[in-house]
């Protein structure tokens, strides 16, 4: 076991491989690439990050860390080289200011900075200070010589809340400010913790970045639309839904779009990646996806409102001949199979990690005997 790993009393190896294996599932690679990505996370090559907060409410960080398992929380800290960020450091002022700059120094070029809350630009960026500069003025400093930037969570991504209209601060995202770096957007309100480890592991697996979309979001989690994969479809493909807060279709868990559900036009993984560890998202305890990854919907869209299905596209679940009917001709087709092909992959992946195979437990054991002995 890597040292790394061991820092973490509470994640034992089995844990660790399980993490590992889930990755791998949700960003889509072939079964055989574990080891690779285990050996990955426990390299001692570890990406420096620089972790800026601006205007948020710091949920992000929250639920990275506080998940009710420890794991993810802990790959994430030993995967990454942390150089600074403002709510888990524990020096303040001057020295904390310095440990930033000397990690700046010390990895130009290298080191990733990864940017929490929306940016004000109204009045030069006045309305948000740290170490008497403003976000704005630091954002542009620091991203200067790193090698990316990950926005994590939707107010980095495209402003958030603080960027509604009226928008006071005039709050954007960072890839309204910054035009000459690679940013990856890692959307939610918050985002799924797996996401943000994944990103990670596939940057230390490939030594660069997963596939993006025109948003600037890795496809793996964010290819396809929460409707596809939702428990709830088949109520939504049949009629059935709840009216009301309460009322007998609620109580019997059927399709929520008529409360205002935004998962037909919303892209996330929620229902296939969930959260907490114990299975759960927002759709699956009664509440309407409110489309938190999305620019034009989270805060700008009443959470009541109906959304207007224009590309529909079917239940990754359906087989291919009920297909034809229900999508629209070829494309639809071509869309379910793979849709099919990505849910059964990334199922297949979380069993995988549930009962993780004796194979890859005792390869895993033999390759650790083997360095002991060594
Ligand atoms: Fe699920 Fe919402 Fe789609 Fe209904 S409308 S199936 S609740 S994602």
């Amino acid at each position: 076991m890597s040292n790394n790993i061991g820092v973490y009393n509470e994640v034992s190896r089995r844990d660790f491989i399980k993490t590992c294996l889930t990755a791998t599932a949700m960003l889509g690679l072939p079964y055989g690439m574990v080891n690779k990505v285990i050996a990955a996370a426990e390299s001692s090559n570890k990406p420096p990050v620089i972790w800026l907060h601006f205007q948020e409410c710091t949920g992000c960080s929250e639920s990275l860390l506080r998940s009710s398992h420890p794991t993810v929380a802990s790959l994430i800290l030993d995967t990454i080289s942390l150089d600074y960020q403002e709510t888990l450091m524990a020096g303040s002022g001057e020295q904390a200011e310095q440990s930033m700059h000397d990690s700046m120094a010390a990895n130009k070029g290298k080191y990733i900075l990864v940017v929490e809350g929306a940016i004000p630009t109204k009045d030069n960026g006045i309305y948000c200070k740290v170490g008497g500069k403003t976000g704005l003025d630091s954002l542009r400093s620091v991203s200067e010589d790193s090698a990316a930037i990950i926005s994590i969570g939707t107010c980095a991504a495209y402003g958030g809340i603080q960027s509604v209209e009226p928008n006071p601060t005039g709050a954007v995202g960072v890839r309204d400010i910054i035009k000459n770096k690679t940013i990856i957007n890692i959307p939610g309100c918050p985002p799924n913790p797996y996401t943000f480890l994944s990103t990670i592991l596939y940057y230390l697996t490939f030594k660069k970045f997963p596939e993006l979309d025109t948003l600037g979001r890795p496809m793996f989690a964010y290819g396809r639309k929460i409707h596809e994969h939702c428990e709830r479809r088949p109520h939504f493909d049949a009629g059935r839904f709840a009216e009301a807060y309460g009322d007998d279709g609620h109580a019997q868990g059927h399709c929520l779009y008529k409360l205002g559900c935004k998962g037909p036009v919303t892209y996330a993984n929620c229902p296939v990646q969930r959260f907490n560890d114990v299975g759960v998202w927002p759709v699956s305890v009664g509440h309407p996806c409110i489309g938190c990854t999305e620019p034009d919907i989270l805060f700008k869209t009443s959470i009541a409102e109906k959304v207007q299905i224009h590309d529909p596209t079917p239940f990754d679940a359906y087989a291919p001949i009920d297909i034809g009917k229900k999508g629209k001709g070829p494309n639809a087709l071509t869309t379910a199979i793979v849709g099919l092909a990505a849910g059964a992959a990334l199922g297949a992946g979380a069993m995988m990690a549930k009962n993780l195979p004796a194979s890859i437990e005792n390869k895993d054991k033999q390759t650790n005997e083997k360095s002991k002995q060594a």
